[in-house]
């Protein structure tokens, strides 16, 4: 989640970092196949002890994908586990020249790298979605990118990624979805992350249930983006936004849902 692919080949971003792969596959000893993963863990680690369940919880994820989006990878996807962020840290390091602590990312076209501990276990349906929409090409815009693994994702910080929509609408907090999907990979990723994502989620999680997975998938490999022309859905990105904000203005949250947004915002 921490780590973006940029979408062309040898180079990664973190933020607004840009950092360039210098290639090298991980250095972990232990590995656990499945039918479409490789799993690599240190011996005696969590990950080793929960290897069976690791395994089945990707795999479930890879079927839901697939099913969903239409995409399948022949190469396997390799997860390499780590026991803490620090680690994670060392590899990115390792690999591209920076030291930054992480819990989750995605390394390569084929690689995650994850933190799985007691505490923290990394895994579940988002680096994997990147991983897989890779195999159709690489998205122009960012709030696509990340829009279609956090639709994928469902929630965001465990609540539903529609909720914390409605929630910025009505405390006016929501920015426009037009300005952030025409915005540039470094403006993107500047926007903090509790309200792009979500955002894109529920944006990216409205154009597939409007439109189906077959006009998204071609939307998704536009070359470029305009808001006020006509899109391959036949209307401009502005009609449909608005028709978004429409339907998410029909949603009625529990209070409580709304509350506890409220809390977790004053966590940060
Ligand atoms: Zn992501």
């Amino acid at each position: 989640m921490l780590f973006w692919w940029t979408g062309q080949l040898g180079f990664a971003i973190i933020k607004n970092k840009i950092l360039y792969e210098t290639g090298g596959e991980g250095s972990m000893e232990h590995c656990y196949e499945s039918e479409h993963y490789v799993f690599h863990y240190e011996a005696g680690s969590k990950a080793e002890q929960d290897m069976r369940f690791i395994a089945a919880n990707q795999e479930t994820c890879y079927r839901h994908i697939t099913s969903m989006l239409g995409v399948s990878k022949e190469e396997k996807i390799h997860y390499y586990l780590y026991p803490t962020p620090e680690a994670v840290g060392q590899e990115c390091q390792r690999r591209f020249g920076e030291y930054t602590p992480f819990n989750g990312c995605t390394a390569s076209e084929n690689e995650i790298l994850a933190v799985y501990n007691q505490n923290i276990q990394c895994i579940g349906i988002h680096e994997d979605t990147h991983i897989l929409m890779f195999t159709l090409g690489f998205s122009k815009s960012s709030f696509l990118e990340e829009g279609i693994a956090c639709a994928m994702d469902a929630l965001w910080w465990g609540i539903d990624n529609a909720a914390w929509v409605a929630y910025y609408r009505k405390n006016k907090m929501c920015p426009s979805v037009s300005e952030l999907l025409l915005l540039s990979r470094e403006a993107f990723y500047a926007v903090e992350d509790h309200i792009a994502y979500p955002l894109a989620g529920a944006f990216t999680s409205y154009l597939l249930m409007r439109f189906g997975k077959g006009l998204f998938r071609q939307y998704y490999l536009l070359e470029t983006y305009n808001a006020t022309s006509d899109t391959v859905f036949g209307c401009s990105l502005r009609e449909i936004e608005t028709d978004f904000f429409s339907y998410i203005n029909l949603l009625t949250y529990d209070e409580s849902v709304l509350s506890r947004i409220s809390e977790l915002l004053e966590q940060i």
